[in-house]
């Protein structure tokens, strides 16, 4: 079974609490078939049927998991935030089966030093991104916001009254606020791409990029 969800991009997800259940489910709905390993029999047993295989079982045996041909893949998610040790012994497992691309989720800064160090390529912090996410949204009139690692974030927001009704070409956008319009979105319409020719009305929602401090600029304008 595991021989065949290799071959077509599958994805080991070790731990299905809240993180790795939506993770799994995603992954499912986006085509891509899932292994999902989780100790807790409540937790296997909630996913049966929802995700391609689910089993009960200890990421942390090394031959548990070499029985569930988990060397067959070569993703793996370890979603396990509150073990510290169940995380990294599970991490070497993977490694010593020869699954190489491994993402894990860490709670704390320490715990994602620990995971890169045992050979996590990945290590995601989700509650930590998300709380600095909405810092962003709950501060100004920006309804997403992705920031990159080099200070550079996209958003979309509401555009500021002086860009409205003209062609981007003549609104001066760039020259003063040094952000790109990237796409926009007329209500009752999709997001298209922006254009010179576009001209932005109020009530329009539109996607920006560039220098973090220079979007959120551009954001807090009326
Ligand atoms: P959440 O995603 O809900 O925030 P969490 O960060 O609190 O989760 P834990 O509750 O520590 O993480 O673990 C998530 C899941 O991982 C749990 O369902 C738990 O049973 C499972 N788990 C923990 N250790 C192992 C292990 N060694 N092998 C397999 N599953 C494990």
């Amino acid at each position: 079974m595991a021989k065949h969800i290799a071959e077509v991009g599958g994805v080991v997800v070790i731990g299905l609490g809240r993180f790795g259940k939506s993770l799994a489910l995603e992954l499912e709905r986006d085509g891509v078939e899932v292994l999902g390993i989780d100790t807790d029999p409540r937790r296997v047993q909630s996913l049966a049927g929802r995700i391609t295989h689910v089993v009960e079982a200890d990421s942390t045996d090394l031959e548990a998991m070499r029985q569930l041909s988990v060397q067959d893949f070569d993703r793996a998610v370890i979603a396990i935030g509150t073990d510290l040790e169940a995380s990294v012994l599970s991490a070497f497992v993977l490694k010593t089966l020869g699954v190489d691309n491994i993402w894990g989720k860490a709670t704390s800064e320490s715990m994602a030093r620990i995971l890169e160090q045992v050979g996590v390529g990945h290590v995601v912090r989700p509650e930590h991104d998300m709380g600095r996410r909405v810092a962003h949204l709950v501060r100004g009139k920006m309804l997403d916001y992705i920031e990159f690692d080099d200070g550079y974030a996209i958003v979309k927001t509401v555009p500021p009254k002086a860009i409205t009704g003209m062609p981007l070409g003549e609104s001066g956008v760039r020259t003063k606020y040094g952000v790109t319009i990237v796409g926009i979105k007329t209500p009752g319409q999709d997001f298209t791409h922006a254009t010179p020719e576009t001209v932005v009305s109020a009530g329009d929602l539109v996607i920006v990029s560039g220098e973090r401090v220079k979007v959120e600029t551009f954001s807090a304008e009326d």
